[in-house]
């Protein structure tokens, strides 16, 4: 043998050594790595568990909020505000009846012609506009002007298929999803503007009295019988459906319910008692919160970093808006901590939403062995290009802690109106609860989490007697039947 290949060989041996040395380094790393992310994700499973006594200490804790609320204002985290709708559609309306929908960038415009017991919905037409950005942040006059034009020309377009009753004005309900203090069926004050929405001079003012005015300017002969919310639509829509609904929740990028509450039970409630005994509220659950509620560190930074710290913390465990977030930042502590997706945190991990509640519904619901999906989903929206199958399997399962505490809170809260209502015991009335929401809607292992907790709550006697009925946007055609059930004319007719 030369030197040179003498050379070579020590060479050799000498990289092989080496090599051996950081492949078990590297195993050895790799072990530890997964251990402690065994530890983050045990630690997850714990702080989120649900177990249905916790539940119950939840559902507790909310039907006593809602007392609360009802007592007085600004005692509880529960607004409970009294929406003044005291008649709920029975089936009977009659006649042609608007709606008008804003709360998002579009707003969207109904009309309905209602056939009374027999004829029930005759024909409906909706149309959806998209509200210009700059209309969104500029002076309430041109805001309004561009919705009653868009009104004007809705009107404009109808069919000889639709009647107004003569000597009739067109009636519109109006579906205005901002916080509002309602007061009466057909007014309320803007408290504050929010989802993008930042006009000026209308906090404080009456929003119905503003849209009256430039339905008048617009010369177009509409009032507006009922401002409501999109619970208290959903609601309505729900009841006129079924005779057995008895609240309302909407579980998409927020979270609210409305229900049917005794006139007299209501403490703070000032006015006459209605004919009909009763009064729909506007919970506006999203802002409950308790010490019971199951909080975790992640769920705590996402409060403090939000918008409104302290505020819409039962939103900020359940609604479609956060659970995509909550995801998130738990990947991110495994990526920094256990080195999850390789050496390097994925840049685009840190950006604070990036990761929606669509695309971690797309993941939890990945059936393929070798989880493909779940593997397209993060190189698409977090640009991590490879991932290794155990990753993939983290990734489901942190999916799964965070939906289903979501559901099964969710479903706690629901419990808690039953249980206001007296409805959470065996040999209960068929009870309907009205659901809209596109969390609920699409993403199905949250569903069935929701209903299986609430099977659990409630056993199985009392549970056969509760159904949970998806309403498909009920909330429009809510508005419009409320309208008609709110009807100026409804004395004379
Ligand atoms: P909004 O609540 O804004 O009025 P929707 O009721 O349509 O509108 O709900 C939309 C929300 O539903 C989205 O923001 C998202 O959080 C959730 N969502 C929509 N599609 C899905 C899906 N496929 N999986 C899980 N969540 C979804
Ligand atoms: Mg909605």
């Amino acid at each position: 043998m030369g030197k040179v290949a003498v050379g070579a060989a020590v060479v050799c041996a000498a990289a092989a050594v080496a090599v051996t040395a950081l492949v078990v380094r590297h195993r050895m790393r790799s072990a530890e790595c997964w251990a402690r992310a065994a530890a983050v994700l045990r630690e997850l499973e714990e702080k989120c568990a649900t177990p249905v006594e916790k539940l119950w200490e939840v559902a507790d804790a909310m039907t006593k909020e809602m007392h609360a609320g009802l007592e007085s204002e600004d005692v509880s985290k529960l607004k409970m505000i009294i929406s003044y709708v005291d008649k709920l559609p029975t089936g009977d309306e009659r006649g042609l009846f608007y709606a008008l929908d804003l709360g998002g960038t579009n707003f969207r415009v109904l009309r309905v012609q209602l056939g009374g017991r027999e004829g029930r919905v005759v024909r409906q037409e909706a149309k959806e506009v998209s509200i210009p950005h700059d209309l969104m942040v500029g002076g309430s006059d041109e805001l309004f002007d561009f919705i009653a034009s868009a009104l004007v020309k809705f009107v404009d377009s109808e069919g000889e298929d639709f009647h107004l009753h003569s000597g009739r004005q067109r009636e519109l309900g109006f579906t205005f999803s901002f916080p509002v203090k309602q007061t009466s069926v057909a007014s309320g004050t803007l408290i504050k503007w929010t989802k993008g929405f930042n006009i000026d001079g209308m906090v404080g003012e009456d929003v119905v009295s503003e849209l009256n005015k430039a339905l008048q300017r617009q010369g177009l002969g509409m009032q507006v019988a009922a401002l409501v919310n999109d619970t208290v639509g959903t609601l309505a829509g729900g009841r006129y459906d079924d005779n057995d609904v008895v609240a309302a929740v909407i579980l998409g990028t927020g979270t609210n319910a409305a229900y049917v509450e005794r006139a007299d039970a209501i403490k703070k409630w000032k006015g006459p008692l209605p004919v009909s005994g009763e009064i729909v509220i506007n919970m506006e659950w999203g802002n409950f919160s308790s010490s019971h509620l199951p909080m975790t560190e992640y769920d705590n930074a996402l409060d403090v970093e939000s918008l409104n710290p302290g505020d819409q913390i039962f939103e900020k465990l359940i609604s479609g808006m956060y659970l995509g977030e909550i995801v998130r930042r738990v990947l991110l502590r495994l990526a920094m901590q256990t080195a999850l997706f390789g050496d390097n945190v994925p840049p685009q991990l840190k950006i604070p939403f990036v990761l929606r509640t669509p695309v971690m519904s797309a993941m939890h619901h990945d059936t393929s062995a070798d989880l493909k999906v779940v593997g397209a989903k993060l190189k698409e929206f977090l640009g991590i290009s490879s991932t290794s199958l155990k990753a993939r399997k983290v990734v489901v399962q942190i999916c799964d802690i965070v939906a289903k505490r979501g559901a099964r809170l969710a479903a706690a809260g629901i419990v808690g109106i039953l249980k206001k209502l007296g409805r959470e015991g065996s040999g209960m009335r068929r009870t309907v609860i009205a659901m809209d929401g596109g969390l609920y809607e699409h993403y199905t292992v949250f569903r069935e989490c929701l209903h299986g907790a609430l099977n659990e709550m409630l056993g199985d006697e009392a549970s056969s007697s509760v159904v949970v009925n998806l309403t498909n946007d009920g909330s429009g055609l809510g508005a419009s039947l409320l309208a008609a059930s709110h009807s100026r004319y409804l004395e004379q007719s």
